[in-house]
């Protein structure tokens, strides 16, 4: 079967497990969107690891719950990300999708803002991105997929504080257009969801935002991070080879 037919048969069958026989690593999976996207991914089919900083409990029950592979790497230290990539690819025998998750926000005024914050955003939303990307790219072959997740805060900035955290978003939406370019020709897809406000620990839908949040958001109200997994799945999916270099907001309508 040519790979045109099979992308048509794949998009006219929605319920079989469209990533039946993949291997996923989803990068700071233990809690809120990350955890999220190894359940979904699972739930599709893949066989899935995931990284995680220091919510060691969080990450052993959730390895146990979807039988994925739970590995401890702080995105900020390239050696432990290569290996974590290293180990997945060793453990499943491969690599084909790569999500990067892992993402830490510091809030504050220019003035005040500490440079210890800012390089510490830097090396976990940006280097680590590029490590991770650096590192799977050796292992990901015909149909491979890489899918970051920015932000809408990488084009729309609603409150003052989050200048940073813009910078590292916006970043990498253009690492993931510089990337599309050049992965293409190996048939490997690399794209960026950007999320809108989503229920987690780092943005609460009861938090000191959270009211103004939703008044911006057409919908009225916060996504909740399965919300976000199923636009990374559909990202995932051998149907999706058409969908390179995008930033695909998932925001409720907050940039509209
Ligand atoms: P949470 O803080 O709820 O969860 C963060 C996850 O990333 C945890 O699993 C955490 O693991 C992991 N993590 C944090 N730092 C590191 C690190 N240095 N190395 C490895 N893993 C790490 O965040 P969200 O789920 O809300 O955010 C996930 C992504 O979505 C981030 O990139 C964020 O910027 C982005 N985003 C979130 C939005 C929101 O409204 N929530 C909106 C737009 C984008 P551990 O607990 O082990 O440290």
């Amino acid at each position: 079967m040519t790979t045109e037919l099979a992308g048509r048969n794949a998009a006219a069958q929605p319920h079989v497990r469209p990533l039946e026989g993949k291997t996923a690593l989803v990068t700071g999976g233990s809690r809120g969107i990350g955890a999220a996207i190894v359940r979904r991914l699972a739930a599709d089919g893949a066989q899935v690891a995931f990284t995680y900083s220091s919510a060691k409990d969080q990450a052993d029950a959730l390895a146990e719950e979807v039988g994925a592979l739970a590995v401890q790497a702080d995105s900020a230290d390239a050696a432990a990300v290569r290996a974590a990539v290293a180990r997945t690819a060793e453990h499943f025998g491969g690599l084909d999708i790569l999500v990067n998750n892992a993402g830490v926000a510091h809030v504050a005024p220019v003035e005040e803002f500490p440079l210890e914050e800012f390089d510490r955003m830097i090396a976990v939303n940006v280097r680590g991105v590029f490590t991770a990307i650096q590192s799977a790219a050796a292992h990901l072959g015909q149909g491979g997929r890489i899918i970051t997740i920015g932000s809408i805060n990488a084009d729309r900035i609603p409150v003052p504080g989050i200048g940073v955290y813009s910078l590292t978003k916006a970043a990498v939406a253009g690492l993931t257009r510089g990337l599309a370019r050049e992965l293409g020709p190996r048939g490997i897809t690399v794209n960026t969801v950007q999320p809108g406000p989503t229920e987690t620990d780092m943005n609460p839908d009861s938090g000191p935002f959270a009211e103004s949040m939703k008044q911006l958001m057409p919908v009225g109200h916060y996504a909740q991070p399965a919300d976000i997994a199923s636009a990374v799945a559909y990202l995932a999916r051998p149907e999706a080879r058409f969908i390179t270099g995008t930033s695909w907001d998932v925001d409720g309508g907050f940039a509209v």
